[in-house]
């Protein structure tokens, strides 16, 4: 499944380069995930089975999926504005 998303083609900044490396809760490792995870959502996979696909079971992990929004492109018109 992972051979056939394309892994690697992207760069590491942009639009996930801010998604928690690990789960605020139980400190397992998410970051490496969210790759895949966003791609399934892209080519229409509700969220539900997105997470089951790519293995990430419990709640609190989750969740970490479900609420993610980059804040990037906002930050990023305030840039040298402070400091
Ligand atoms: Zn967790």
């Amino acid at each position: 499944m992972a051979e056939e998303l394309g892994r690697g083609d992207k760069p590491h900044t942009g639009e996930f380069f801010m998604f928690p490396v690990r789960c605020f809760t139980c400190g397992a490792v998410i970051a490496h995930k969210y790759e895949d995870y966003k791609q399934l959502i892209d080519s229409g996979k509700p969220p539900k089975e997105a997470l089951d696909e790519i293995g990430v079971n419990r709640y609190c992990c989750r969740r970490m999926f479900l609420t993610y929004k980059s804040v990037l492109k906002e930050f990023a018109q305030y840039h040298g504005a402070v400091g």
